[in-house]
């Protein structure tokens, strides 16, 4: 396991613009999973993503549905598995073979599928900073390349996330007071 990547974005538009960068190096089959609470961004994560891959229908919560496929440049699927019965219905819908279909795949609450899945995935975690001078907007992004075919790709993702690399303070909070 390598180091993970972690980012901060300070709007809901920022972790969409953080995502549609991802989106640019997305590849057929893969698996990403948005970890973090209610309301941390998850499904805002996934509307950038598939903005970027070109999907123009509105990208909801699955909450009523298994898994919701998207067209775009690379088909999306995205589930969420936040109620038990839906991780039920996801190992019962073979997995697998919605990989294997190709497009990439995201799944809300993935962290609670982690047994049934294959070991190669970029786990996202999304989280409300734990720091006085947040605020309710800021979100710390962690990102961790679980698998060799996705630490192969660190280079890439580190790059496209540079934007948003922790620690790196943004050239408007410098001098803007
Ligand atoms: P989840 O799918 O994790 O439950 P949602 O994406 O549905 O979360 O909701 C995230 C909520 O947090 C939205 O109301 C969004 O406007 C708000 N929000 C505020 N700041 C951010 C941020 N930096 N990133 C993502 N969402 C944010
Ligand atoms: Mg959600």
């Amino acid at each position: 396991m390598t180091e993970p990547i972690l980012a901060t974005t300070s709007s809901v538009d920022d972790t969409k613009a953080l995502a549609a960068a991802l989106a640019e190096l997305a590849r057929h089959h893969d698996l990403i999973l948005l970890a973090g609470d209610l309301g941390a961004g998850k499904t805002a994560f996934a509307q950038g993503f598939g903005a970027a891959l070109g999907v123009t229908d509105r990208i909801t919560s699955p909450t009523f549905t298994i898994v919701n496929s998207y067209e775009g440049r690379l088909d999306l699927n995205h589930l969420d598995v936040y109620r038990l019965e839906q991780l039920n219905d996801v190992l019962d819908v073979g997995l697998p073979d919605l990989l294997d279909e190709g497009g990439v795949t995201l799944i809300e609450w993935g962290d609670a599928v982690l047994p049934a899945l294959p070991p190669t995935y970029l786990e996202i975690h999304l989280e409300l900073p734990d720091d006085a001078d947040a605020t309710d907007d800021d979100r710390l992004v962690t990102l961790m390349l679980v698998g060799d075919a996705w630490q192969a790709r660190r280079r890439a993702i580190n790059e496209a996330v540079r934007p948003w690399l922790a620690g790196r303070g943004k050239p408007d909070h410098d001098g803007a007071n």
